[in-house]
């Protein structure tokens, strides 16, 4: 008897997204086979394979679809080929609308150093064993959409260049409780990250999460933290953090340090999160990285980060921990029976194909369900 039900829209997109997607398939139909989930997945285009066949990155009917469907899962967009095409049609237009109709405001993104990759981080291991990190950026407000903003030039001959940092109180507060929310099911540690010392709107953003901490999450341990430092603690003591809450400008930078501090590009997830409505949210996961045009084509980029994307949208649109944990468990054993794809090989281990790592993935969960 199944017990968890979901459907998802698979839009593998461009580059290496069609080679890790498929690896995420055999991952799909092993969960399916061997677990108590039962995961209906629809397939279309996005991106530069949809403007090559429909001249334009994303159709109103694959809109609809990720509008119904349960969550998103996209593989990545872009490529050198697109690069001269007009704004309004290039590939990552696509993901800007994605995010926008769907209003993911919250984006979640996760930093842990596997066991196995502990040497892969460009810090000493032992400052980054065993980091878990998740970083919560504000995806759709804040100064890369705040008015008025532009390019004008002076009476005295000079262009001024103008971004405004904008965040009303909703926009705080609704990312805060996403915040604690995900800390409560950690180590509820949260560190909300602002400008308070110098920006009106770190005081307003200080204000507000302390307000709703002081209502209705008092059991979570909140500091308050100045960007800067937060960047500097990043890479001196970032076992400190369990959740990092921070609006859109300081997310975007303090989640690629932590991504950096991992080494590995190739197994790093994403979630983008909107609003509950009759207890679902509007989701859409994905894998940090983008298409990699270098690679693509040759079977050898890792699809760890795309699996680790559906893991996701097991813990957070099933809410099923269970599978989400036995596939990660899984992709650790794979990882520590030494199989490598080549962005993350090491002198002595198995060097494997995209194609392999999706299989040896889907055995493992096959093993292992025999026992969670
Ligand atoms: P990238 O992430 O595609 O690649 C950076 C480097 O990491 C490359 O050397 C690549 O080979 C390697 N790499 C990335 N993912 C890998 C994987 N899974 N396995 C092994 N190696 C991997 O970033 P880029 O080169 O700056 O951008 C390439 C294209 O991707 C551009 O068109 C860019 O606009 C697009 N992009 C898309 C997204 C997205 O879809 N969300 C995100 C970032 C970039």
């Amino acid at each position: 008897m199944k017990n968890s039900e979901g459907k998802i829209l698979l839009l593998p997109g461009d580059g290496i997204g069609p080679e890790v997607n498929k690896a995420l398939k055999d991952v799909i139909n092993s969960a399916d086979a061997n677990t108590a989930i039962n995961i209906e997945v629809e397939e279309d285009l996005v991106g530069g394979a949809s403007y090559d066949k429909n001249n334009t990155p994303l159709t109103d009917d694959v809109l609809k679809k990720a509008v119904s469907a349960d969550a998103v899962i996209l593989g990545s967009v872009g490529g050198y080929q697109y690069d001269n095409l007009p704004f309004e049609v290039k590939p990552e237009r696509a993901l800007l609308k994605l995010r926008k109709e769907l209003d993911l405001y919250a984006n979640i993104r996760p930093a842990k150093v596997f066991d196995a990759l502990k040497d892969a981080s460009s810090l000493k291991s032992d400052i980054v064993e065993g980091m878990d990190i998740i970083v919560l950026r504000e995806l759709t407000g804040g100064i890369y959409f705040g008015e008025p903003r532009g390019i004008r030039k002076l009476p005295d001959g000079q262009r001024e260049g103008i971004n405004t940092e904008v965040y009303t109180t909703n926009e705080i507060v609704r990312l805060g409780k996403v915040g604690f929310e995900i800390a409560e099911q950690r180590k509820k540690i949260v560190h909300s990250v602002e400008k308070a010392n110098v920006m009106e709107s770190g005081i307003l953003w200080r204000e507000e999460i302390m307000k709703l901490h002081n209502e209705k999450y008092k059991h979570i341990d909140l500091s308050n933290m100045y960007a800067d430092n937060c960047a500097m603690q990043l890479v001196k003591q970032p076992k400190q953090f369990d959740v990092i809450i921070t609006g859109n400008l300081f997310g975007d930078i303090l989640s690629d340090i932590s991504a950096e501090l991992t080494g590995s590009l190739g197994m790093l997830p994403s979630a983008s999160l909107g609003d509950e409505v009759n207890g679902k949210r509007k989701a859409l996961y994905e894998p940090v990285h983008g298409s990699a045009p270098d690679i693509a084509g040759k079977n050898i980029a890792n699809p760890i980060a795309m699996i680790l994307s559906f893991a996701m949208f097991l813990k957070l649109s099933l809410k099923n921990n269970k599978v989400s944990e036995l596939i990660e468990s899984s992709v650790e054993n794979v990882l520590g029976k030494g199989y490598r794809t080549k962005d993350i090989m090491q002198s002595g281990k198995n060097l494997v194909t995209t194609s392999d790592m999706g299989s040896l993935i889907s055995k493992e969960i096959k093993n292992l369900s025999r026992s969670f």
